[in-house]
């Protein structure tokens, strides 16, 4: 699933392709991938909107359109965006927005998971709620160990599902939650309460760290091939991951001959070393 770095790079890739275009019109082969409003609705509001710009929230990409409205995609599982020449059709494209210039903005989703909603600003329809309730993402200013303890506090959730939290870490998601508790020294299984000041301290670090490295190497791309940048290309994260798909190898700290586990914790995966981790 993309997560933040994901996105963020998305968006980054994104921005001198079609910042400045028109949107002629759209083709819509699958109605379902539209969140809001109804593809009719769609089409009509979107046709001749001028792209001002993109933002990014969590793991939502926003592109700026005339008159305050907001396009805003949610990739989820293994949905990404390309730009094309207009003529060329993808594999898998669910909804296709040819912009001024003779180009196309592809919106590729081969499980159909990912949404596309067309919003007033700020006027978030019931089905994108999740967008007021977010957190502090970890590359904001505000997001420090206090924050970070105020969250936790008192929580017996495991630490594993309060760092997915999005109303707690913004834009963390599968990969980054792992490989931020392994650089913490934390289990993913302890509960959010019974973390001390100092680990609350190497978690608040190692969140921004591995968030920041993961925009630097523009993502993770696993063998699955899910997630690619709008050019076709892989993120190079995945080069970095210390524990994240590496069930059963060995532990890649100096010194440490632990062999890395694959627990359940809750209906997802999580990866950590049983020795660096306690
Ligand atoms: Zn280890």
């Amino acid at each position: 699933m993309p997560e933040l770095p994901e996105v963020e790079t998305i968006r980054r890739e994104l921005v001198p392709l079609v910042v400045g275009k028109k949107v002629r019109s759209v083709r819509i082969s699958r109605k379902d991938i539209i969140g809001f409003p109804g593809p009719r609705k769609f089409a009509e509001l979107i046709a001749d909107q001028r792209i001002l710009g993109l933002e990014r929230r969590g793991k939502y990409l926003i592109i700026k359109l005339d008159k305050d409205k907001e396009l805003i995609f949610h990739l989820r599982l293994s949905g990404h965006l390309q730009v094309n020449r207009d003529a060329d059709a993808s594999r898998f494209e669910r909804v296709r927005f040819s912009l001024s210039g003779g180009s196309a903005l592809s919106f590729i989703e081969p499980r159909v998971l990912g949404r596309v909603y067309l919003v007033e600003a700020g006027q978030y329809p019931r089905i994108l709620a999740g967008m007021e309730r977010m957190g502090l993402e970890p590359i904001d200013s505000g997001f420090t160990v206090d924050y970070l303890t105020e969250k936790l506090r008192g929580r017996k959730a495991k630490v594993k599902n309060l760092v997915l939290d999005q109303r707690i870490c913004c834009g963390v998601g599968n990969i980054y939650s792992d490989e931020a508790l392994f650089r913490a020294g934390v289990r993913p299984t302890r509960s959010g309460s019974s973390l001390t000041r100092l680990e609350l301290q190497k978690l608040t670090r190692s969140l921004q760290q591995v968030i920041r490295n993961g925009i630097r190497w523009c993502g993770t791309t696993l063998t699955d091939g899910r997630y690619r940048r709008p050019g076709n290309q892989n993120g190079a994260f995945q080069k970095h991951l210390r524990v994240f798909g590496r069930e059963g190898l060995e532990c890649r700290t100096t010194g440490c001959q632990g062999t890395i586990r694959r627990i359940r914790i809750g209906n997802r995966s999580s990866y950590f070393c049983p020795v660096c981790q306690t």
